[in-house]
């Protein structure tokens, strides 16, 4: 989700105008919309609202779940490499898997959370396990919405090709804190 300045924003809960002030923001914490969490998933809320929501310890628990997962894998899942723009080459080289199953004995439960640089996936042992557990989800009629869809899409996409080298010095010079 990408804020714009000035742009107005609406509570998914009560769908009213919402103050940046007044608001709590929820990323990718359940894309399913077949799940009843799926109604925070992205989205802008009061904290009014949230506060009187009956999910709301199940929000706040998926989202300390799902942080846990993603600083255990704020680095590349296939090569232990971190995700610097040096390393992914591209933006779009870099997959940050979402919430896939709340399932513990599902085999998808372990890639919630993770993130892949393209550039590694054809080294990758469990590239084809993973892309079919993801498209058997999908078509098992328990998953609801495009996100599976896409997540499959962009897995199967080919590479961006790196930017250049010129152009990198000219992003490192400007953006210095996102090349630590
Ligand atoms: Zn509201």
């Amino acid at each position: 989700m990408i804020l714009i300045e000035g742009q107005k924003l609406y509570c998914r809960l009560c769908n009213k105008e919402v103050n940046k002030e007044d608001a709590l923001f929820f990323y990718g914490i359940e894309p399913n919309e077949n799940k009843p969490l799926a109604i925070f998933n992205d989205a802008i809320v009061h904290k009014e609202c949230f506060e009187e929501h009956p999910l709301k310890q199940k929000v706040l628990d998926r989202m300390k779940e799902f942080e846990k997962y993603q600083s255990q894998n704020n680095v590349d899942y296939i090569t232990g490499e971190d995700l610097s723009l040096e390393n992914i080459g591209h933006p779009d080289n870099l997959i940050n898997v979402f919430y896939l199953t709340d399932d513990k004995n599902n085999p998808l439960y372990k890639y919630n959370g993770i993130s892949l640089n393209k550039r590694n996936l054809s080294k990758w042992k469990e590239y084809d396990k993973f892309l079919k557990l993801l498209i058997e989800l999908n078509a098992s009629g328990k998953w609801e919405g495009n996100a599976l869809k896409y997540l499959i899409s962009h897995l199967r996409s080919p590479i961006r090709a790196p930017f250049t080298k010129e152009f990198l010095n000219k992003m490192k010079e400007r953006y210095p804190d996102k090349f630590k």
